[in-house]
């Protein structure tokens, strides 16, 4: 990949992670949205609106990490630039100071609050992850999902499904052909929204490791939502992450999560 052309005589170029989340509606649809962290906005934004800015050099996939960053003229330089700390989340000094935008697990799958707990398992299984965020129309964080509530909602439903007597209307057509004095029983779903946890601890991307890890002990919890300003999701938290990340600044080299996992 060449170097882009200077802007106003800066040569300063950056790569910014991107970041994406992948929404399974109630359908099993899937959407995506990628978005990345621009330092000059402080704020995130859309992959498509970096494509037209002037900055915009070109989208890089290091297959190592298999990671794909979006390259572009930094402008004024960032601190990281500057030279402040070169190392830093490849084994630097330990900065609890590091922002979540910079260690948090950037793909991430969630569902929408419809989703069947029989679809959210296979999600589960099929990504290899512990949890799944529940995410409004909006993509705001609205509720958490853990293998273990899966597990207690399949055991308390047993074998079968619940299901509820459906009293027809004169109109309506019946979806079977019953006979007289015979009565017509739908099974009830479970869906995410009846075993999320339905309070979401989360944290502007911006936010450090010191507050995140601070936070995660005192609640307890092994996950935290990350997001943007706009409170959509972007990222999510784990306990590995911040393990990861303190691994690395001691010098360690950690291969990057597996491909499955989010
Ligand atoms: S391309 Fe533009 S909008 Fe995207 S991160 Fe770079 S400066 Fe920000």
């Amino acid at each position: 990949m060449t170097s882009p052309e200077p802007i106003n005589g800066e040569h300063h170029i950056a790569h910014h992670l991107i970041r994406s989340a992948r929404i399974v509606g109630e359908d099993g649809e899937e959407s995506d949205a990628a978005t990345v962290y621009c330092p000059l906005q402080e704020r995130s934004t859309a992959v498509a609106e970096c494509e037209s800015c002037r900055r915009f050099h070109a989208l890089h996939f290091d297959a190592t990490a298999r990671t794909t960053s979006v390259v572009c003229h930094a402008g004024p330089a960032t601190p990281v630039e500057e030279g402040a700390d070169p190392m830093r989340g490849v084994g630097g000094p330990l900065d609890p100071e590091t922002p979540l935008v910079d260690i948090m697990t950037k793909g991430v799958i969630c569902v929408r609050p419809d989703v069947t707990i029989d679809a959210i398992a296979a999600l589960l299984v099929g990504h290899e992850i512990s949890g799944v965020p529940v995410v409004d129309a909006e993509s705001r964080p609205v509720g958490m999902v853990s293998r273990a509530d899966v597990l207690r909602a399949t055991q308390e439903r047993g074998d079968t499904e619940e299901s509820r007597r459906v009293t027809l209307q004169p109109d309506e057509i019946a979806p079977l052909d019953i006979g007289q004095g015979f009565h017509v029983y739908e099974p009830i779903k479970t869906t995410a929204r009846d075993i999320m946890t339905p309070v979401v601890l989360q944290l502007h991307e911006s936010a450090s490791v010191r507050q995140a890890a601070s936070l995660m002990a005192y609640e307890g919890v092994h996950r935290l939502a990350v997001t943007s300003d706009d409170g959509k999701l972007v990222g999510i938290l784990s306990s590995l992450d911040v393990l990861r990340w303190f691994g690395r600044s001691c010098g360690f080299l950690i291969p990057p999560p597996a491909r499955k996992r989010s």
